[in-house]
């Protein structure tokens, strides 16, 4: 049947090709018409592939070709050619082989006054314009004059023709050359006064395919730069901008508003930042490098000549991380399989056995007095962490290294810190910290700041620390007493007496004290004082200093409104071509601490000096709204994302816009419901010191900024993007913070520290705080150790503490990740806790923790990298001792673990992630590797554990934010550096993990549409140690006594049954 088919439509179509008889021609003509009048487009696709599109060609040239052209067969043949040509790929090439593009343009020539036959020819034309090649043929044949005669001068007879005709040209347009040619022929103008007219006189809406077809055109047309700067010259964007105000109101006018927005983005002048560098305001010498040069840019050229076209949604769900996923997969099974040998001297790992002490310590002050009688403070002496170590720092591996290969290195190095910080350091302080009392800034702050200074000047910890609190502005009356009270009593823990008046603080204080949980303000403040920065902050952000609980109760994701982004676009027009109305004023320069308009009435307070705050520079653009910039990393020009900074001397009730300008991610979750977050002084003063998400008319979009291509590592410059949003602040007068997620600093994971290590019960936690190893920035890494006191100093109880198996566990390689130290706060809490789970952890595991991997990241208000410019986690290779030192001191410890057969159980470095929502895990698995690339996998030589599945599984049902179906354990090339997959391939660990959480929200589960707060990121880490102990029972070896205890704190009884019987099958 099918064959009878096949070769009745072959007949049909050698009989159209070469017969001259018109009654068979016209038969044939009509029943292909009505065969693809009706059914899907199969049909057309199957002539297509039986030659249907020569043989209609074919007959067309011939039909053509004739003295006396018969229209009664050429008007269905173009007719059956335009619905043909639109599904045919190879449509192009078989008219240029053919020659129709000569006999349909002479046809339309003849027929300039033939409306019918005109609008024909047209209809073909557009479908053969549609592939390039054909296209540029067409133009060189003088096709665009043709179609520009046709529509031009504007008239609204025989509009069918006039649309044909518009989209046909639109259609050639496509081709770059064919725009050069209409640019050079000074057609351009012509187009804009034939929109502007068809705009005007098309008032009830009737011919929008006609004005979005003219769009088309000049969308096309400003594809090359010559495009682009005809259209400016021509006044298009005025003149687009002033005719699209019309068609806002209307929704069924979208998609002109679409196409115009498209066009004026396009042709907005690519500005680099107004910045004299985009290049960050500090700048640290690592050690053994020259100096950091920092790229001075010029203004910025459009390079992107011809720049292929970008895809513009309103905004789109393209995940940009994970496009090129197969590509990068690693496919080379040796590699995956390699173990490489080590990165080091193999005697260097002796160094951390002091990091170990757990597996020598003999414990003789168990038992030796009976167990009440002995005090914390006793327990906690004999630890054998109190015991001093040498702590390798850069300068120290400086000698080391100096020995084997440098020679040349004379005498001894300074210091990293005197070596590194710009400014040299002041009167050094007995714990070596240096300190500088009275900065510049000290001084130009005013009256209020003496204030401040003032109190800190109290004696107490605070004046130890050297650091001050920020000043409030002078105008803000409100509560200064209340707040200098506060601040007293937080500065300085003396008696009331001795600063006057404190009722009101006293009040406030006592109903505070102990409010929240781990942070105690003095305590801060005399952590922050130790802590050292290349800026040398000489301010404490009075966010950090109260400190943060999370409110009681979840906020929501933000419901996108309509149209907003288009809406900022367009004001961002406007400033274009309405520069009078910009202000333009710098009210905040990190480079110039005073700028001439400080004093600026009206006008926000900004400032960003302090512990992990990145603010660079503030623009008034209008009463109330602001540009922002963000600094990059330290030695970096680029990696902004992170910000946090300080804003006072706001009205109430009014929203203030702010505009993030150097945003570099292509998309953002502020695109999909996530809000900043904010803090308010003034809302701490009265009970809620809670940092929350806020702002509305939130949008995340491409603006006309460049990027240097230096600065983004190839060969284009690509744009900036900004992040815009309004903020109504809660009381007049106020100093609010903002930031890009909720902050943790490294001043406050210090102090956090101290706290575990005084509330736990020393008893039943053995607990300890080391230093892995110094910054480069001077700044001690910490490294903790967590499991139970073995139960008596009895040889069978020293064993099983021994024996524990090690988990390891790392957090904020990137500083900007602010929410993986949320999720590591969690961990560390629960872990110290008398939770009977905790308790069973404990002594299940001996818990290697570092939670900041990057603390000088961290510090310095980077988002990715530490202070040698680095990506921290693309070093676990090769990590260099002098520049990656964390990296390097990590990983010779899981070495020296590794060497003494003590590779941990788990390893798993907390991370943030940008563009997805939920927490989830990517591990590594070799099969799953290949399977996903499209490789044979031979099993008998690929022999994997699926243990690694184990843990996110357990997760995904204990823990709510966890998300089994976003975890990967793909091994990818870029990635091969990580600390996940170095960990994996040469540690042997089968369990390494990246633990990504979200900074948006949840988009399942019970967190369904809910923004992700700091409640729920400490709930994670605990439950990620829930999932630690579930995992043991489930499939590892486990005591019976352990399985029971479990079983009747979890509730699992009826699991673990199924447990232990899956382990014995
Ligand atoms: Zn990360």
């Amino acid at each position: 049947m099918a064959e009878q088919e096949a070769s009745g439509l072959k007949v049909l179509l050698s009989t159209l090709q070469s017969s001259q008889d018109r009654d068979v021609i016209l038969n044939i003509l009509s029943v292909l018409a009505d065969l693809f009048s009706v059914g899907t487009d199969r049909r057309i696709h199957y002539m297509i592939s039986k030659g249907g599109s020569e043989a209609l060609l074919q007959a067309l040239v011939n039909a053509a070709q004739t003295a006396e052209p018969d229209y009664s067969i050429l008007l269905p043949l173009l007719r059956l050619l335009a619905k043909v040509g639109q599904r045919d790929r190879k449509f192009g090439q078989r008219v240029q082989k053919l020659e129709a593009i000569d006999v349909t343009l002479s046809l339309a020539r003849k027929n300039l006054g033939h409306h019918l036959h005109l609008i024909h020819c047209l209809w073909a034309l557009r479908v053969y314009a549609s592939s390039v090649t054909a296209g540029t043929t067409l133009g060189i044949n003088g096709a665009m004059e043709l179609l520009f005669k046709v529509i031009t001068p504007y008239t609204k007879k025989h509009t069918r023709t006039v649309r044909a005709a518009i989209e046909a040209l639109a259609a050639l347009l496509k081709s770059k050359s064919n725009s050069r040619r209409v640019v050079h022929r000074g057609y351009l103008c012509g187009l804009l006064r034939l929109y502007q007219d068809w705009h005007q006189s098309d008032i009830s809406n009737s011919y929008i395919h006609i004005r979005r077809g003219l769009l088309l055109c000049l969308k096309h047309i400003t594809n090359i730069r010559s495009g682009r700067e005809t259209f400016r010259c021509a006044r298009g964007m005025e003149i687009l901008f002033a005719t699209v105000q019309d068609c806002l109101a209307s929704k069924s006018l979208d998609s002109i508003v679409t196409t115009v927005t498209q066009i004026l983005r396009k042709c907005y002048p690519k500005e680099s930042l107004p910045l004299a560098t985009a290049s960050s305001s500090f700048s640290f010498s690592p050690p053994g490098s020259i100096s950091f040069q920092s790229p001075r840019s010029g203004p910025e050229d459009e390079s992107e000549e011809d720049g292929e076209e970008e895809v513009e949604k309103d905004f789109d769900n393209d995940d940009p991380e994970n496009k090129e996923e197969d590509d990068d997969l690693e496919t080379d099974v040796n590699k995956l399989r390699s173990r490489p040998g080590l990165d080091r001297p193999e005697k260097e790992l002796a160094q951390y056995e002091a990091m170990c002490p757990e597996l020598s310590h003999d414990f003789q002050e168990l038992e030796s007095e009976s167990e009440d009688e002995r005090g914390s403070e006793d327990v906690l002496r004999s630890l054998p962490f109190t015991h001093p170590r040498v702590i390798p720092s850069a300068a120290f591996m400086q000698q080391q290294c100096g020995r084997g290969k440098d020679q040349n290195t004379k005498g001894p190095r300074p210091e990293p810190a005197e070596r590194a910080f710009k400014a040299p350091l002041k009167g050094p302080e007995k714990d070596g910290k240096c300190i500088s009392a009275q900065t510049t800034e000290n001084k130009t702050t005013g009256d209020s700041a003496q204030n401040a200074d003032g109190l800190c000047e109290e004696k107490g910890s605070a004046r130890s620390c050297g650091l001050m609190l920020r000043p409030l502005p002078k105008d803000a009356s409100w509560d200064a007493k209340t707040f200098n009270a506060q601040c007293v009593s937080y500065c300085s823990p003396s008696p009331a007496g001795e600063v006057g008046d404190l009722d009101v603080g006293k009040g406030h204080l006592e109903r505070r004290q102990g409010n929240i949980p781990f942070h105690r303000p003095h305590l801060y403040m005399a952590k922050a004082g130790s802590t050292k920065s290349v800026p040398d902050y000489t301010f404490l952000a009075l966010s950090d200093f109260w400190g943060h609980e999370p409110p009681s109760y979840c906020q929501s994701m933000l419901e996108r409104k309509y149209a907003v982004q288009r809406a900022k676009i367009f004001d961002d027009i406007r400033r274009l071509i309405q520069p009078g109305d910009v202000i333009g004023r710098v009210v905040f320069d990190l480079e110039e601490p005073s700028p001439s308009s400080l004093d600026a009435p009206d006008c926000l307070k900004f400032f960003s000096k302090f512990e992990s705050g990145n603010l660079r520079k503030a623009i008034q653009v209008h009463g109330f709204e602001y540009d922002l910039i963000m600094n990059a990393d330290v030695n970096s020009s680029q990696h902004h994302q992170w910000f946090y900074f300080e804003v006072s001397a706001m009205k109430s009730a009014v929203p203030y816009r702010f505009n993030v300008i150097n945003c570099e991610k292509v998309n953002s979750q502020f695109n999909y419901g996530m809000q900043p977050v904010m803090y308010s002084v003034k809302e701490a003063l009265q009970d809620k010191p809670h940092w929350i998400r806020v702002g509305y008319d939130i949008c995340y979009y491409k603006n006309h900024y460049r990027r240097r291509a230096a600065a983004t590592g190839t060969t284009q410059g690509k744009s900036y993007y900004t992040l815009s949003f309004s903020v109504t602040f809660p009381h007049k007068d106020d100093v609010c913070y903002l930031a890009y997620h909720y902050p943790y600093t490294y001043s406050a994971l210090m102090a956090h520290l101290d706290m575990l290590a005084e509330t736990r019960n020393p008893k039943k936690v053995f607990y300890g705080q080391q230093t892995l190893c110094q910054t480069l920035g001077g700044n001690p890494c910490p490294l903790l150790t967590i499991t139970a006191m073995p139960e008596s100093k009895s040889r069978n109880d020293l064993e099983q503490f021994r024996n524990r198996p090690y988990v390891v566990l790392v957090a904020r390689v990137h500083p900007g990740e602010s929410n993986a130290s949320w999720v590591m706060k969690g961990t560390l809490e629960f872990l110290v806790s008398s939770d009977p789970i905790a308790e069973l952890l404990r002594k299940c595991f001996i818990f290697k923790i570092i939670p900041m991997l990057n603390p000088d990241g961290v510090i310095n208000g980077n988002h990715r990298c530490s202070l040698s410019g680095d990506d921290l986690n693309r070093q676990w290779l090769a990590p260099s001792p002098l520049l990656h030192p964390t990296i390097y001191h990590s990983k010779g410890f899981l070495y020296y673990l590794r060497s003494i057969g003590r590779a941990p159980l788990v390893f798993c470095d907390y991370h943030g992630h940008s563009q997805k929502k939920n927490v989830f895990l990517y591990g590594c698995s070799i099969k799953e590797t290949l399977w996903q690339a499209g490789c044979p996998v031979d099993t008998a030589v690929v022999t994997e554990h699926v243990g690694y599945r184990t843990l996110p599984k357990i997760l995904d049902k204990v823990a709510t934010p966890f998300s089994m179906s976003s975890c990967s354990f793909l091994v990818e090339k870029s990635r091969a550096s990580t600390a996940r997959v170095v960990v994996w391939q040469e540690i042997g660990v089968l369990r390494s993990y990246t633990m990504e959480s979200t900074y948006c929200g949840c988009s399942h589960g019970l967190y369904k549409g809910l923004q992700i707060g700091t409640r729920e990121l400490e709930e994670m880490g605990a439950k990620f140690c829930l999932g630690l102990l579930i995992l043991q029972l489930k499939s590892l070896p486990c005591s019976k006594k352990l399985i029971t205890q479990a079983a009747a704190l979890l509730d699992l009884e009826e699991e673990i049954r199924d447990f232990q019987t899956q382990r014995n099958s």
